[in-house]
């Protein structure tokens, strides 16, 4: 399956934002991540994952204008996803949520995991 095909296979209808109206998102939101705060400028991995998300989903009609733009971390995105939300506010409520879900989830398996650690060492 070609390169193309295959991000269209995970990402969906994913509208290519120009690399300079990109940055100009990126420098309006200060290079952060505006679901969960990353810190885009904070070292080059961060920086390397910063995405551009469209508030009102475009695969759903939403504007490739920039009040519907914003900066936000991949993992951040790909949570969010094409799922279409009115403001910001509601989409951030979502993500956030989802991410606090996720969290557990992995406090869970690390907890797990450090217990069956110790019982092998035992
Ligand atoms: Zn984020």
């Amino acid at each position: 399956m070609p390169l193309k095909k295959i991000h269209r296979f995970f990402s969906g209808n994913v509208p290519r934002v120009p690399r300079e109206e990109a940055m100009k998102i990126f420098k309006r939101d200060h290079y952060k991540c505006q679901y969960c705060g990353l810190d885009g400028l904070e070292s080059f991995e961060n920086w390397m994952i910063m995405t551009i998300d469209h508030i009102h989903a475009y695969a759903k009609g939403g504007s490739l204008k920039a009040d519907n733009q914003v900066t936000a971390c991949q993992p951040c995105n790909t949570i969010k996803g094409t799922r279409d939300f009115n403001s910001l506010a509601d989409a951030r409520k979502y993500v956030q949520g989802k991410r606090a879900e996720w969290h557990q989830v992995y406090q869970d398996q690390l907890q797990a995991m450090r217990g069956a650690r110790s019982a092998q060492a035992s």
